[in-house]
């Protein structure tokens, strides 16, 4: 299986996310069989409010980078509650055309797993498609909850989508989700107001610098694709600013360790949740209860009896 993925075939990576996303005890083996193959994709995370348009800009880059050559998968996080389980918006990406091009893969993921944050299996998945020879991946997260926060960890360039109207680049002022920007879009150029949020965006984007970086803001119209190649052109331009200077690799190291961070609270989490109603746990609650123990003693008691870890 890991021979037929790493030759492209859609059908093994289609199996692969599913391991990976079932934590099935193959997943392993398959990770490390591909290994080799990963680190090189560029990775794009496109988060912001919902409406803004991130679909349909995510289909009008998918469009753009493909005529260019480029084999694109797109990754799309989807909210959806531990309850229902499936991903939800499997229609969101709009890709009209595209649907049987094989320089394309899709996926869309729940972020069933982790307190609505970006499911553990989106970090396989990416290095499952990269490994599937596509060079571009693109992750869109619905913006809403962590995932936005988490994206990127996961993203080499991080582009956050505004719309004209409803204050709405205002609140992500406050929600300081600017702060994870590489590249501003301004969608929805076409509509009224455009110019206002643009200046408003680009009045940020000035009053900080990330390192050598300066932030661009680009306005596009994702319906018909207007301005689309400028971004890409922005995109291509971060890819190089990240070339220089160790930045590739440094990033790459970033997000080892912030996979590492969310795999043990994963771990860690589902210990705490084993230990509900256990003897250990009941001890330590009654020490409380009784002034027996402080918080500090009934952590450290809970903690001890975590290990040894069975992974
Ligand atoms: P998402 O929730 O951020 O993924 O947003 P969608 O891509 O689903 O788009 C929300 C709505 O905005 C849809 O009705 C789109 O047709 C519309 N839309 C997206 N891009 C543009 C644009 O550039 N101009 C205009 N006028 N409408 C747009």
């Amino acid at each position: 299986m890991s021979e037929r993925l790493l030759r492209g075939d859609r059908f093994a990576l289609a199996r692969g996310i599913t391991l990976a996303e079932n934590m099935d005890e193959r997943r392993e083996e398959l990770l490390r069989l591909i290994a080799p193959h990963t680190g090189r994709a560029h990775i794009i995370g496109v988060t912001g409010s919902p409406g803004v348009g991130k679909s349909t800009l995510v289909g009008a880059m998918a469009r753009s980078l493909r005529s260019c050559s480029h084999r694109v998968g797109i990754l799309a996080i989807d909210p959806s509650s531990p309850f229902t389980g499936g991903a939800l918006l499997g229609d969101r990406v709009r890709l009209r055309g595209l649907e049987s091009d094989p320089g394309l893969y899709t996926r869309s993921m729940a972020t069933r797993s982790f307190q609505g944050g970006l499911c553990r299996a989106a970090w396989d998945t990416v290095r499952l498609i990269e490994a599937a020879g596509f060079d571009t991946i693109i992750i869109e997260t619905v913006g809403v909850g962590q995932a936005e926060w988490e994206v990127k960890d996961l993203a080499d360039t991080t582009l956050v989508v505004l719309a004209p109207g409803a204050g709405d680049s205002i609140q992500a002022l406050k929600a300081g989700i600017m702060e994870i920007a590489d590249i501003f879009v301004v969608n929805k150029s076409d509509l009224e107001g455009a110019e206002q949020t643009r200046a408003e965006v680009e009045s940020v984007a000035c009053m900080r610098r990330r390192g050598e970086w300066s932030t661009p803001v680009q306005g596009v119209v994702a319906t018909d694709g207007r301005c689309v190649s400028e971004l890409i052109h922005h995109i291509a331009k971060h890819r190089e600013f990240l070339g220089r200077d160790g930045r590739w690799a440094r990033k790459r190291q970033q997000r080892w360790k912030s996979e590492l961070r969310t795999a043990v609270l994963i771990h860690l989490q589902a210990r705490l949740g084993d230990l509900e109603g256990s003897s250990v746990s009941e001890q330590a609650f009654q020490g409380l209860v009784s002034g027996r123990l402080t918080v500090s003693d009934a952590v450290k008691c809970i903690i001890q009896s975590l290990v040894p870890i069975q992974l």
